[in-house]
Order: C-alpha cells, then sequence, then structure tokens
C-alpha cells in the first residue's frame, strides 16, 4: 500500500455543508428591498426562523457598480465586496446577479462559510436533499429546535418564557405533522384505510 504522497479530498478543509445550515444572501432580496439602488449603509438582518429573534446581520452598501458587505466573524472585521451583474431578460426587464468573489460566476445567492461570502460550488454547500419529504423535514425542524430546548423539552434557564412557549408549539407541531404524514402512509397502504384499524 503506497505511503504519503497526496490522498484525493486529504486537503480538503471541510465536508460540504447543507445549504439550510448556511448564512446566505440572495440578490433578489437585496433588490426587493431597494438596497441595490440605495448608496447610504443599509442593515441586513437574519433571524431564527422558530423564535423570530434576531441571529446576526451585516452593513450592506452599494457603491461604483459593487455591494460592500460589513460584518464581524470571530470577532474580527470583516469588509467584502462583491461585484453586481445585470442580464435582460427576454421578455424585458434586468435581471440583477452576484459575482462570486471567489470565482467570478453570475449567481443569485452566497453563501457564507469559511468567514466569506461566496458561490455555492465556492463554499462547498450541498443543496438539500431533493429525497428529503414531509416526515424527513419535519425531523430535522423538530430536532434542530430539541437542540435548544433542555433534556424532555424542558426550558433552559436562560430562556424567555414566550421563546419557550414558541418552540414548544413547534416542536408539538412537528410531532403533528409526522403523525398525520404517517397515518397518510398507513391510509395509503392498507385497502380499508386508518378506520380499519381502529
Ligand atoms: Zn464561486
Amino acid at each position: 500500500m503506497a505511503r504519503g504522497g497526496m490522498r484525493y479530498g486529504a486537503g480538503r478543509p471541510g465536508h460540504k455543508a447543507k445549504d439550510a445550515q448556511c448564512l446566505k444572501v440572495d440578490v433578489r432580496w437585496f433588490k426587493r428591498a431597494g438596497m441595490l439602488a440605495a448608496e447610504f449603509p443599509r442593515t441586513w438582518a437574519w433571524s431564527d426562523p422558530d423564535t423570530g429573534e434576531r441571529t446576526a446581520s451585516i452593513g450592506v452598501r452599494v457603491a461604483h457598480g459593487q455591494v460592500h458587505l460589513d460584518f464581524t466573524s470571530g470577532g474580527a472585521p470583516i469588509a467584502q465586496r462583491v461585484g453586481l451583474a445585470r442580464t435582460a431578460c427576454h421578455k424585458g426587464g434586468a435581471r440583477d446577479w452576484f459575482l462570486c468573489p471567489c470565482c467570478g460566476r453570475r449567481v443569485a445567492v452566497l453563501f457564507f462559510r469559511w468567514k466569506r461570502f461566496a458561490c455555492r460550488h465556492c463554499n462547498q454547500v450541498a443543496y438539500r436533499s431533493q429525497s428529503e419529504d414531509v416526515c424527513g423535514r419535519a425531523w430535522l425542524r423538530q430536532s434542530r429546535i430539541e437542540a435548544k430546548l433542555g433534556p424532555d423539552w424542558q426550558r433552559p434557564k436562560h430562556m424567555h418564557h414566550a421563546t419557550y412557549e414558541r418552540l414548544w408549539q413547534a416542536v408539538v407541531d412537528c410531532e403533528q405533522q409526522r403523525d398525520e404524514w404517517i397515518a397518510g402512509m398507513v391510509s395509503r397502504l392498507l385497502p380499508g384505510g386508518m378506520n380499519s384499524l381502529v
């Protein structure tokens, strides 16, 4: 067996991240918010989908055809410039794009990983599996929420009661979604449907 030398994948900085786990910016969001035209600095913020609490934000400013992104990562201030491009649509109008700061590709979405915004390809971000069904998504969401709660869905000491109530309800909703999905599966498998079990 050969020793040393190059091993495929050995030099890779890390495995692929799932897109749902990464912060991202979409040029269409910026467009809709009027941020591509504004030259004065604006703030773009992300919030926790389960609690509505703000989790991260970046400064956004457009100048000379570039978007300037200002943020901190690991306590260090980072300023990143992202080029903008515009292509004509054949039905009229135009479509805006980011130019990936790493490879120059025209993309609509940039993902944050390794202290930088870059395209899916450069930051090695995988698409969410197309085969993930309703049940799988409910499981994913539930495990994400459960990670924020204490054992047996207890309220962690630092968590506000209102936040806890929202998360607790969200977990219950996930369970119900899965139950309905399983009930749907069973009724499709059994000729008599779900009612034949009771
Ligand atoms: Zn790229």
